[in-house]
């Protein structure tokens, strides 16, 4: 398939017009732009409708952290300008705790890989770019209301009433409370677990205060930092999952900051204005199958996976390509069996991300009350610290699943 295939006719549909389309996409962001940039490449005609605005897309401030899959993928399929251009390799993090300081430099430990830190909106904002650039179209404010699998089609709601638009296929890139995964069939099972963690999500205005991300563990709650860009730094704090962002003054999020990371000891923080403070609640959901009938879902649409080990927007880029070679052999060679076998590719990948995150919640929370329960999983907590500070196989399989997928 060398050439955009033809858009098929209009017709009318029951709700007046129905758009017809190779690859109908719902969502705009990693996973929805990843997928319509392969494919659009490949020749595949594609549409992309998203609920929010370009400018509400394009400033969204989430996950910074690629891994080198993610980095290869992006970088392989012309993807990759901004990222390589602004972007900066990242490979030592640091833990922090009553003991003092170790630091793991995983790009010399593991695979010797690094992550790419670029921010996901600027991500976002190539993505866009580039899509428009390779024909895609893509319509901002068209709210998906309804979705069928089995015809490919979803019902929508924009600024012009409402419409209907059918596709040979589906992609489900909606995000975690999106439409597609609601429309999934109710004998789907749907892994849910709450980790009983929240953080508040912080962004500054100020430069990265140390050269390695910092993990802190601290008998208050686990604080941790990591760059964004060279104006911008994020950091965590552990807080109450029903704690309220708002009661977290500029003042308050600087001292508990300065507490946990023990600035005391290890030296002041760069400090600037806050520009975002949002609690996130640490959360797994997987959705299994992720595929029914014409529909795939990709992305947090498919499973959600707690920021703990950055591996979200990762699992999102993965899917998508596997799902545009997959579309792609189907389209063009009328070979399904990379799209049937989807699912079952991708899950293995998503749970063993789901099993790493799980693994780091354990690593960087405990109980802040004192019990006796909470003095023996504190006490666990530091003897796999201590482990992780002192096992050269235990920092090998820490550097290994850090940046893999
Ligand atoms: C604080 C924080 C930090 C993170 N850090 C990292 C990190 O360092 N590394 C990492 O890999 N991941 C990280 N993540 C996770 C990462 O941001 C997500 O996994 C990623 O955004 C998923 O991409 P997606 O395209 O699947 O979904 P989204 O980015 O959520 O995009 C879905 C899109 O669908 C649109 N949409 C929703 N409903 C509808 C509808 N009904 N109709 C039309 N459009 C709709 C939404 O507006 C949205 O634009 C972080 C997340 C958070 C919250």
């Amino acid at each position: 398939m060398n050439q955009p295939q033809q858009r098929a006719e209009i017709e009318k549909g029951p709700e007046g017009v129905t758009d017809h389309t190779t690859v109908l996409i719902v969502g705009a962001g990693p996973a929805g732009l990843v997928l319509g940039n392969l494919l659009q490449a490949a020749g595949v005609e594609t549409l992309v409708v998203e609920r929010a605005s370009r400018e509400q897309v394009q400033t969204r401030a989430r996950a910074g952290f690629l891994g080198p899959h993610s980095a290869k993928v992006l970088a392989e399929h012309g993807l990759g300008t901004g990222m390589l251009h602004k972007g900066h390799s990242h490979g030592l993090c640091a833990f922090r705790g009553a003991n003092g300081e170790f630091e793991l430099d995983y790009a010399r430990l593991g695979q010797g890989e690094t992550h790419t830190v670029y921010p996901q909106q600027d991500l976002v904002s190539d993505l866009i770019e580039e899509y428009i650039t390779r024909g895609g179209e893509l319509r901002f404010g068209v709210t998906v209301t309804d979705v069928d699998a089995r015809t490919a089609t979803i019902r929508y709601r924009d600024a012009n009433g409402s419409g209907q638009l059918t596709g040979q296929f589906l992609a489900g890139c909606d995000g975690s409370r999106g439409m597609t995964r609601h429309a999934m069939p109710d004998a789907v099972t749907r892994h849910h677990q709450d980790h009983g963690v929240a953080w508040l999500a912080v962004l500054a205005e100020a430069p990265q205060s140390m050269a390695a991300v910092t993990y802190a563990i601290h008998d208050d709650g686990f604080a941790g930092h990591m760059a964004r860009s060279p104006e911008v730094t994020r950091y965590y704090l552990q807080v109450s999952p029903d704690d309220d962002a708002e009661a977290w003054t500029d003042e308050r999020i600087w001292a508990a900051l300065d507490t946990r990371m023990r600035t005391d000891e290890f030296g002041p923080l760069r400090r600037g204005r806050i520009t975002e403070r949002r609690i996130v609640h640490l959360r797994s959901e997987v959705v299994d199958p992720i595929q029914h009938e014409r529909m795939f879902l990709v992305g947090d649409a498919a499973s959600v996976i707690s920021p703990s080990a950055a591996k979200g927007a990762n699992l999102a880029i993965m899917e998508a390509e596997l799902l545009a070679r997959a579309l792609v052999d189907a389209l063009d060679r009328d070979d399904h069996s990379a799209l049937d076998a989807y699912s079952r590719t991708c899950l293995p990948r998503i749970w063993r991300a789901q099993e790493f995150s799980r693994w780091m919640i354990e690593l960087l929370h405990g109980p802040v009350e004192a019990t006796a329960e909470a003095d023996f999983q504190r006490a666990l907590r530091h003897a796999r610290l201590d482990s992780l500070r002192e096992s050269h196989a235990h920092q090998n399989f820490f550097a290994e699943h850090y940046v893999g997928i």
